[in-house]
């Protein structure tokens, strides 16, 4: 550090550069949350798209399932009708009963297959019901979605015009501080995240909240050498 260096005014432009170097921590910390919200409003909307497929699927198992119970009603008509014809050419009445009883007995299926299919009808039509809900649901849910990611770009475009002019800010103003100090301060800064200068706080520091020693704090008052916080490493500065 050389010999004549202004510590109060080094440090009065450390506390702007740390105020804008705080701000583009923030932004950048805002800027990496972007790609996860974009993927979560297109994952859900994904989701969507899956139900709606899902949906899609009952309905042609359940449009299969009544097709096969209306095949095999039609051929249990048709055995009865076949059936009932052979009644004529009996003679033989054990025979005669014995087939009539066959009929009887097909009749039962048929009766049941009829209240099975009347069941599935009612199941394709809320099928049906709710897929179109669910479209409608989806189509409006796609424009959402559009809106959002049109904002979220919009709004990260933004911030990387606000972080650009933080940036050439910080160049200027980095330009007049002492390249000792700032090297000190850049170093701290990239190990401790966002804050490398750190104002006292009462008897503590304001980045790690422990207590100062009294020394600590009257030579951050007197400001004539760059003091550091003994437990966070940070720099301290003292208001007036
Ligand atoms: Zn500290």
């Amino acid at each position: 550090m050389a010999e004549n260096i202004d510590i109060t005014e080094q440090i009065n432009k450390l506390i702007q550069l740390q105020q804008i170097d705080t701000e583009i921590f923030d932004l950048r910390s805002k800027k990496e949350t972007y790609p996860a919200r974009t993927k979560e409003i297109d994952d859900s909307l994904e989701e969507k798209k899956e139900g709606i497929k899902n949906t899609e699927e009952e309905l042609k198992r359940l449009q299969v399932s009544k097709n096969e119970k209306e095949a095999d009603m039609q051929a249990k008509e048709g055995q009865i009708a076949k059936h009932q014809a052979e009644l004529y050419q009996i003679k033989n009445n054990k025979e005669y009963q014995a087939l009539q009883q066959e009929i009887d007995s097909i009749r039962a299926d048929v009766s049941l297959l009829e209240e099975e299919i009347i069941g599935l009808l009612d199941e394709i039509e809320a099928a049906q019901a709710r897929c179109e809900m669910e479209k409608k649901i989806f189509e409006k849910e796609k424009q959402k979605t559009a809106e959002e990611k049109e904002s979220i770009k919009a709004e990260e475009k933004k911030l990387s015009e606000r972080l650009n002019d933080f940036a050439s800010r910080r160049t200027e103003l980095a330009g007049a501080i002492d390249r000792d100090i700032l090297g000190q301060y850049e170093r701290i800064l990239k190990n401790r995240g966002r804050i490398a200068l750190s104002r006292v706080n009462g008897e503590c520091c304001g980045g790690c909240n422990m207590q100062l020693r009294p020394q600590i704090i009257n030579e951050a008052k007197l400001k004539k050498n760059i003091v550091f916080c003994e437990n966070c490493a940070r720099m301290l500065y003292a208001e007036d």
